[in-house]
């Protein structure tokens, strides 16, 4: 008897200690004044059985649907080739297929891509041009990674977005002992002891702020839901084959946070819906809220300037003095910080705030804090998109280099003279001339048969010649029987393989003009110096890769008027 009691006291010290370990509950806030919409709220980067997560389409909507969200992007792992599946509401959840894209400087999320001519990859450069022909919207994924090989590297890039805060990213930088409260206290208050784990992502943030200083980008809070914990996988995609547990669920992440669209309103017609929420995110017209510490969350922003007004993501051009709008559901002790040009200029507090900026250019954004909340430093609450003052709405265009006057002439009609085939065992390659209006060229014919793990590869080799030194690019009028990615590269005889450093083009049915500019160079594989020596470089060589050319495909590619400028 005394020893059971003693059991149920020791029991009841047990359960009691453990409740007050759990996190703050969720605040709990009343309905949204009036002029104040609530937003349709979804998750974006979400991996299903397709990749590396582990619930199917259907399961992953009912988890959103319990967690109270109107859409979820799913965004698997792929290289652009599979189509992507028709927008559908499942669970009353408008389910929107997109991609994660791996590329060498890190992963890019691709919505409103549809499915890609071949597969993408390669430098980053590269495939963010094929995401913007194809009309789609690049997304720097988990910029900050913990991993450096999952981190993105080309921020000089015109990327369309970036995740401010990564959901993954944010687990993967606790200490092992923080992880292991939060698997103690889990059970009791998962949503919560989620947020625990949360960081005011201040790089990333930085990052965003110093990006915007000269073109729009869209800030986005990434799920990177997978539903999974890998135990030995190092990075992302996880390995299937390891060990790993199946926390945080889907539910709980959805829970966590989402991405709120203050001007949409859904039909309930798929594909208009999927068409609606990529297009305000696209905009920017959209603010991320951390739903665990409380909510509904819902703010409006707004700035005025003369007789023009603009919203989150908006660019206002400037036309007399600047008054910026803030009004939102918030608890009374919120912290209303609005920042400009990445740092803060006013600190506020209440639901309605409205403040003058300089009239002059800047940009202007809001974070809302709750005092208590997680982290160090401590994770905002809403971060809104910001509304860019005085800027051209025009983004700026990437500066053009100066067409070279001088050229000596490599091709232009007749044989060649010197080209040769290099190529994997099963590939198949063949060197013709063939008429053109006027005159001849040259056509590449290429079949990448063999397996992957062979690494198949077509190259048309011309020699270099003596003058490359004198140069600066190569131009060529270039033309594919399809869309096809052509690595054009400078070999320099070091070593036994020789070392490669090359530039990966686009070409088309119709027939373009190329120009490589030599400077612009990467290495292929390990090299002894970043960019090759014109004076040593022996070969000049067209490749057909699996990076972007499916196993076993083949075509033709037809080369013209091949010259070297400067
Ligand atoms: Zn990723
Ligand atoms: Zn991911």
């Amino acid at each position: 008897m005394l020893k059971a009691l003693l059991f149920v006291c020791v029991g009841a010290a047990v359960a009691a200690a453990w409740y007050a370990t759990l996190p703050a509950r969720a605040q709990d806030l009343p309905p949204a004044p009036a002029g104040l919409t609530q937003p349709v709220r979804g998750a974006i980067h979400v991996h299903s059985t397709r990749s590396d997560g582990t619930a199917d389409v259907e399961a992953i909507a009912a988890a959103a649907a319990r967690a109270g969200l109107q859409f979820v992007i799913i965004t698997d792992h792929g290289d652009g080739l599979r189509e992507p599946d028709p927008p559908r509401y499942l669970d009353g959840v408008l389910c929107i297929d997109a991609v994660e894209i791996s590329t060498e400087n890190g992963h890019v999320v691709a919505l409103g891509l549809p499915e890609s001519p071949y597969p993408l990859g390669g430098e980053g450069r590269d495939v963010l041009e094929d995401i913007a022909r194809l009309g789609g919207f690049a997304i720097a994924a988990h910029p900050e990674s913990a991993k450096t090989e999952l981190r993105w590297t080309a921020w000089d890039l015109p990327l369309g977005g970036l995740e401010w805060l990564n959901a993954d990213s944010e687990w993967r930088d606790e200490s092992g002992w923080s992880l292991a409260r939060a698997l103690f206290t889990y059970p009791g208050r998962g949503t919560e002891t989620l947020a625990s784990l949360l960081d005011r992502p201040a790089s990333a943030l930085e990052r965003w702020d110093n990006l915007t200083r000269s073109r729009r980008v869209v800030g986005l809070a990434g799920s990177d839901a997978h539903a999974r914990i890998g135990l030995r996988s190092v990075g992302e995609p996880y390995d299937n084959n390891a060990s790993s547990l199946h926390f945080p669920s889907y539910e709980q992440v959805f829970r966590l946070f989402s991405n709120a669209l203050p001007g949409t309103t859904l039909t309930g017609n798929a594909e208009a819906d999927s068409t609606a929420v990529i297009t305000a995110i696209r905009a920017g017209h959209v603010y991320s809220t951390i739903d665990a510490l409380a909510g509904p969350a819902a703010m409006s922003f707004s700035a005025t300037s003369g007789s023009g007004m603009a919203s989150f993501g908006d660019v206002l051009p400037l036309s007399g003095p600047v008054t910026l709008r803030i009004q939102v559901q918030a608890p009374p002790d919120a912290a209303v910080a609005v920042l400009k040009d990445g740092d803060v200029m006013e600190m506020r507090s209440g639901p309605q705030v409205e403040l003058a900026a300089p009239e002059a250019p800047g940009v202007f954004r809001v974070e809302i804090s709750l005092p208590g909340a997680p982290g160090q430093p401590a994770i905002p609450w809403m971060v809104s998109n910001p509304i860019y003052v005085g800027r051209d709405a025009a983004e700026p265009p990437t500066p053009a280099r100066p067409r070279a006057t001088t050229f000596a002439v490599l091709y232009k009609d007749g044989p060649v003279q010197g080209w040769v085939v290099e190529k994997s065992d099963a590939a198949l390659g063949a060197i013709d001339v063939v008429k053109a209006l006027p005159g001849t060229q040259i056509s590449l014919r290429y079949g990448l048969g063999g397996a992957a793990s062979a690494s198949p590869y077509v190259a048309f080799v011309m020699p270099a010649g003596p003058d490359l030194q004198k140069f600066s690019q190569l131009t060529f009028i270039g033309r594919a029987d399809k869309p096809t990615r052509l690595s054009v590269q400078l070999r320099d005889p070091i070593g036994s393989q020789g070392e490669r450093w090359h530039r990966s083009v686009y070409l088309e049915p119709e027939p373009r003009e190329v120009t490589v500019y030599f400077d612009d160079m990467t290495p292929r594989g390990a090299t002894s110096r970043p960019q090759p020596d014109l004076a040593t470089a022996q070969a000049i060589l067209f490749v057909v890769e699996t990076v972007n050319t499916p196993l076993g495909g083949n075509g033709t590619i037809w080369i013209d008027e091949i010259r070297y400028g400067r």
